[in-house]
């Protein structure tokens, strides 16, 4: 009896079968790698954000700028740092000033007075008082103007405002103090004048009338306006205060001056004067300037020249353009 052995399958029954098999799969491979090259990638996306805001960013940032300007990333100052911050009850000052800041009594030079040596401003200003005050020496003799005061910390604003609480009530407080953190003299731009009586020992208020009106008037040459006019409590929240000075700089001192409005309506005018529109241009004492206004997370400058930055301490920065006529045209 003949065994039966398991007979593998005659070799014609397969050879059919396994070259379409291996077609099938180099056809599949082959598209496997066609689809691979050219399927659309994604930008890569940065974990911390959304990815529909990243996207978006890339596309905002694809929007070309004018040939010479560029999109700064990294601003050498915050926004609430610079000549035009603008600091109210509304908008606090929370920076930290406690450095640049210079000894009146140490760099004056003689033709005024300081009440104390500790009294301290910043540098930008300490060149304006000194540049300002012997121009109204030499114009009137004036030489008994005190610089009473200057750069003021929280605690220090805290322990004045309570004081006037205390003293003269509440709402003498609410008209003429501002709250602790939203005085300009935490910045160090802003001073505060008197007059000395030498003969009475006693220091009064800086009027801006009489002998003082020159200083008054020609306070802008100097960078410097009056931060507290009458007639603008409303917008400043603060009573008119003859005495109360502040540094911007030039032209800022002079547009303001000028105007007659107060750094509350100056700051808002500037968002009229976007990168993308016309900027606000003209000329200060033989110089042309363009300044315009920048959100905070899209500050606009030239790759060259001579401009200066500001934040204005609620959401943007102000560049200001000197010698324009070397630059890039935009807006
Ligand atoms: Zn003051």
């Amino acid at each position: 009896m003949a065994v039966r052995t398991r007979r593998r399958p005659a070799v014609s029954q397969v050879l059919p079968w396994r070259p379409a098999a291996l077609v099938l799969l180099g056809l599949l491979l082959i598209l496997s790698v066609i689809l691979r090259l050219t399927e659309h990638r994604p930008p890569k996306l940065d974990e911390n954000l959304h990815p529909l805001q990243e996207l978006a960013d890339l596309a905002h940032d694809a929007v070309s700028l004018p040939e010479g300007w560029h999109r700064e990333k990294d601003p050498e100052i915050p926004v609430s740092e610079g000549l035009l911050v603008l600091v109210n009850n509304q908008h606090p000052y929370d920076a930290e000033t406690t450095t640049e800041l210079l000894s009146v009594y140490e760099n004056k030079w003689g033709y005024y007075e300081v009440k104390d040596w500790v009294l301290s401003v910043r540098p930008e200003l300490m060149d304006a008082l000194n540049r300002w005050l012997k121009a109204g020496y030499d114009k009137n003799m004036l030489m008994n103007v005190n610089v009473v005061a200057g750069y003021r910390s929280y605690e220090t604003q805290k322990e004045l405002y309570d004081n006037a609480v205390a003293t003269h009530g509440a709402d003498y407080a609410a008209q003429y103090i501002s709250l602790p953190g939203a005085s300009e003299h935490h910045t160090g731009y802003a001073t505060d004048l008197g007059i000395v009586n030498f003969a009475e020992g006693t220091s009064e208020d800086f009027t801006g009338e009489g002998k003082q009106a020159w200083l008054a008037e020609h306070a802008w040459e100097y960078g410097l306006i009056l931060r507290y006019p009458e007639g603008k409590q409303q917008l400043t929240g603060i009573a008119y205060e003859s005495w109360h000075y502040r540094y911007v700089g030039l032209p800022h001192a002079q547009i303001i001056t000028e105007r007659g409005i107060c750094l509350e309506e100056y700051i808002e005018l500037l968002r009229e004067y976007p990168f993308d529109g016309p900027h606000l241009c003209g000329n200060c004492r033989g110089k042309n300037y363009k300044i315009y206004y920048c959100p905070a997370d899209e500050l606009i400058l030239p790759n060259s020249g001579s401009y200066a930055i500001s934040g204005n301490n609620v959401d943007g920065y102000i560049v200001t353009l000197t010698g324009y006529d070397a630059y890039p045209n935009a807006g």
